[in-house]
């Protein structure tokens, strides 16, 4: 087998199949274990730990004494180094996938035919199959005047050091959102410009509300329902200019606004994929053309670090033939957006709901309403959203927002991929007083 791209997935896949005694080729041209470890989730959440002790810390006025927070960067910047990447060094993770068995090149890799690849000036020949797990880059909208200038993605943003004064975020999506409220609360002013009329347009509108109204509060300013159409860059700042004539003026610019499959140039038409496509169409088996598998990021299904894992082991269990090898099922894909409050949401939203015509039923319950809620007072605020197919009654969706609203997702998450019936949640006893119990209060608002 030859792996092309060893991020989450494709690391996954190249070790579980090295193990099962496949010989294996990995090749990645940047780092073993991909965006994950190294420029996304974890620095990220590490960021977002940092951040919230700050919130946490000054939530103690009036609940607990006084106490004040100097915010300071360094420690944060350190642990980044030497805990989360080893100073971008993939070392380490190299050596776990040689000790499974597999063979790792570090270069680019170029489909050549429907059975090889090259890495530099090698050629490999897969006698089984090839699996691409090349992932995603940051899209970077065509602005006039932004190629060139030394704006931020998500990489710059990790890897920053000494923080700005002030930093303009474009795109309110869950990366711009994260990394926004991070930087304020450190002290960072703020701006982020969406084009959407609200942030988080992919979830509920209720949850892009609350992530706004958070980051308000930290002191983030918005600029809502505006495409940015220029971008100067003046040696220490950055000017945007939005098509409804506002601008705003910061030190540094992150561009959030998505991501894009990485294959350009990778040779999918070799083995008779559209190179052009924005994502990699695959099946159930997670197989994209005739003994091609395709897994993560790059097959649009969700940009999730648990999606690559999941779609990993598919494939895996595909290649090796295994009589009762999983097929992939979307229907309860669980996502976080790891701002304060944390926004945990399962399955479809009401609209996609709606739009997938369902005969739909939504309840909802605010968490500040709830006991725990209460008693937890500052920083307690959030929702629970449920959304009913009434026609099979189960829930097909279900969002949790608030505190550890990520990790009260599990119940919800259990609901709609076992597709409980909605009778038997209800006959549910809650613990209280937790924050999960708003579950139940959800159930009954159906
Ligand atoms: C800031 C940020 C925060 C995130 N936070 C979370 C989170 O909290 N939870 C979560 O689930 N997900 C999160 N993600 C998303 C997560 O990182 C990705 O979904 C995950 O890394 C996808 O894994 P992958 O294997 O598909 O791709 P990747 O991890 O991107 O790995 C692909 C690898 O392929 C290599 N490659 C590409 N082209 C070639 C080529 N031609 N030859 C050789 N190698 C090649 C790349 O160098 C890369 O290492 C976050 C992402 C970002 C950017």
């Amino acid at each position: 087998m030859i792996v092309v791209g060893l991020g989450v997935g494709g690391e996954e896949t190249a070790g579980r199949l090295a193990q099962a005694g496949l010989r294996v080729v990995g090749i990645e041209s940047r780092l073993v274990g991909g965006e994950c470890p190294y420029y996304g989730c974890i620095p990220s959440k590490m960021m977002i730990r940092a951040a919230n002790l700050i919130a946490e810390t000054r939530r103690v006025d009036g609940m607990a004494g006084t106490a004040t927070v100097q915010p300071d960067w360094t420690p944060v910047a350190k642990r980044i180094r030497e805990e989360a990447t080893d100073t971008w060094n993939d070392q380490v993770a190299i050596d776990r996938l040689v000790s499974k068995g597999a063979t790792v090149i570090k270069d680019r890799a170029t489909i050549t035919g429907p059975s090889t690849v090259k890495a530099g000036d090698r050629e490999f020949e897969a006698a089984r199959g090839i699996v691409i797990a090349t992932g995603t880059v940051p899209s970077v909208p065509p602005i006039e005047g932004l190629a060139g200038t030394p704006y931020w993605t998500n990489r710059e943003a990790i890897e920053v050091e000494v923080l700005p004064a002030s930093l303009l975020v474009l795109g309110g999506g869950a990366i711009g959102m994260e990394l926004a409220q991070v930087f304020a609360r450190f002290g960072v002013k703020v701006t982020v410009v969406e084009g959407a009329d609200e942030v988080l347009s992919m979830e509920e509108p209720e949850s892009g509300v609350l992530a706004r109204e958070a980051l308000q509060r930290d002191g983030v300013t918005f600029l809502l329902g505006a495409h940015a159409t220029q971008v100067g860059y003046a040696g220490d700042n950055f000017t945007v200019t939005l098509d409804n004539g506002a601008s705003a003026t910061a030190e540094k610019l992150l561009v959030a606004t998505g991501r894009r499959i990485a294959t350009a140039d990778l040779g999918l038409e070799k083995v008779g994929l559209d190179p052009k496509a924005r994502r990699i169409e695959v099946d159930e088996h997670v197989r994209a053309a005739d003994r091609v598998w395709a897994i993560g990021d790059v097959t649009g299904v969700g940009v999730f670090t648990h999606n690559a894992m999941y779609q990993a082991d598919i494939a895996v269990r595909d290649i090796l033939q295994e009589p009762d090898a999983p097929t992939a099922n979307y229907h309860a894909m669980p996502r976080v957006t790891f701002t304060d409050p944390e926004i945990g949401a399962v399955g479809m939203t009401e609209q996609q709901a709606r739009d997938a015509g369902l005969n739909v039923r939504t309840g909802s319950t605010p968490i500040p309403a709830s006991t725990r809620g209460w008693i937890h007072k500052a920083g307690n605020e959030g929702f629970i959203k449920v959304v009913m197919d009434a026609d099979r009654k189960v829930l097909v969706g279900a969002t949790s927002a608030g505190p550890t609203g990520g990790e009260v997702l599990s119940a919800l998450a259990v609901a709609v991929h076992a597709a409980v019936p909605v009778h038997t949640l209800r006959q549910m006893i809650f613990a209280y007083p937790t924050f999960h119990r708003a579950i139940g209060e959800a159930l009954k608002a159906l």
